[in-house]
């Protein structure tokens, strides 16, 4: 008899469109003789809908709900997404969906589920406490300076001018798809740049810029044993801007590289970071592991994306695919994984 699997999508962070087109292309891809699917869209203001189901593949033009089409539904209480021995997949990226807040939901409601789990998720989504964590294990990374809650920003901007070169970027602690981040080129511009990134959270990190890095990004899977793909490398055609969310999901500016144009004594160091990396936020299920490499061939960690863009243009499935596992096997493995580390808590 087939298994259920539950997506969970939408939600109420900045990044709720990219996570629509990552739950549309994991339910196309699932393999239907293992697998029966339900749909559940958060809305940005919280609540669940109970989106349609599907027991075969469904035609290429299906479209899942989304915050328009959801608007005249009735909710739910999130609670009735609940069926025994199901798995939920959150395709959720960002707060309240990839920080932690989804995954002890689904703990307390006693479901299997893909990813994450609390520590790791909360872990990866604060940028001030993951690079806490890889300095511990002396994982290469930028030089940074984070701003807590109720510190003063002319402090702050003293701190700054004091320990980083310019360019910098400001950034909050908690978001995700570039929202709220600032590329500043000069001491001048630096207040804007944390007054905008206050607007989404009140830890603030500012890290001294690499010059025209390669980004370069690996893809882990596996909880206690796990599996680094090679790096793919993401290539942006307009070299002023950055990885930015409307380069990232609007201008069609990125190219992906699979596996990465980079020096190939660079590789295997930046999967043994990943690695190490991946252990050290207490991983589990998947991650991408970003990196940046600068003209002299440094390596530096950027960040851990617990649950990383599962889109058909999204680097995470395409790396796998480059290891011969398709993005169907991979969803299988993924439910796989989850259903083992739910045996080990139980
Ligand atoms: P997010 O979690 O929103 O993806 P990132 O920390 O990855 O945030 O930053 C978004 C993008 O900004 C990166 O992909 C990169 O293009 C650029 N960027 C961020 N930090 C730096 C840095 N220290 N040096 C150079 N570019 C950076
Ligand atoms: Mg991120
Ligand atoms: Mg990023």
């Amino acid at each position: 008899s087939k298994e259920t699997l539950i997506v969970l999508y939408g939600g109420r962070s900045a990044e709720r469109e990219v996570s629509v087109m990552s739950a549309t292309n994991v339910v196309a891809a699932i393999d239907y003789d293992k697998f029966n699917v339900k749909t559940y869209f958060i809305r940005q203001n919280g609540d669940f809908i109970q989106g349609p189901r599907f027991n075969s593949q469904p035609s290429p033009e299906m479209k899942l709900l989304d915050e328009d089409s959801s608007a005249d539904h009735e909710k739910i209480q999130p609670s009735a997404i609940y069926e025994e021995g199901a798995v939920v997949f959150p395709v959720l990226h960002g707060p309240m969906g990839e920080d932690g807040s989804i995954q002890g939901f689904l703990e307390i409601m006693k479901l299997a589920y893909v990813g994450p789990g609390i520590l790791s998720a909360a872990a990866t989504m604060d940028k001030i406490l993951s690079k806490e964590i890889f300095s511990s294990l002396g994982i290469p990374q930028v030089p940074y300076v984070a701003i807590y809650p109720g510190q003063d920003f002319v402090k702050a901007e003293e701190e700054v001018n004091a320990k980083l070169n310019y360019p910098v970027f400001v950034k909050p602690a908690n978001m995700g798809s570039s929202v709220g981040i600032t590329k500043v080129d000069e001491a001048g511009e630096l207040r804007s740049a944390l007054d905008l990134a206050s607007k989404y959270d009140d830890r603030i990190v500012v890290e001294e810029g690499v010059v025209n890095p390669h980004e370069v990004e690996c893809a882990a899977l596996g909880n206690s044993e796990v599996k680094i793909t090679l790096p793919g490398e993401v290539a942006n055609s307009n070299p002023s801007a950055f990885y930015d969310y409307d380069e990232k999901y609007n201008n069609n500016a990125l190219t992906i590289d699979v596996p990465a144009k980079i020096a190939p004594e660079l590789v295997e160091e930046i999967r043994h970071y990943a690695e190490l990396a991946y252990k050290g936020v207490a991983g589990r299920g998947l991650s991408r592991c970003d990196f940046f490499v600068d003209a002299e061939n440094n390596i530096y960690l950027n960040e851990i994306n617990a649950i990383p863009g599962f889109t058909a243009f999204s680097m995470y499935p395409m790396l796998w695919e480059n290891m011969g596992l398709s993005t169907t096997d991979l969803l299988t493995e993924l439910v796989e994984l989850a259903k083992e580390a739910f045996e080990n808590r139980e």
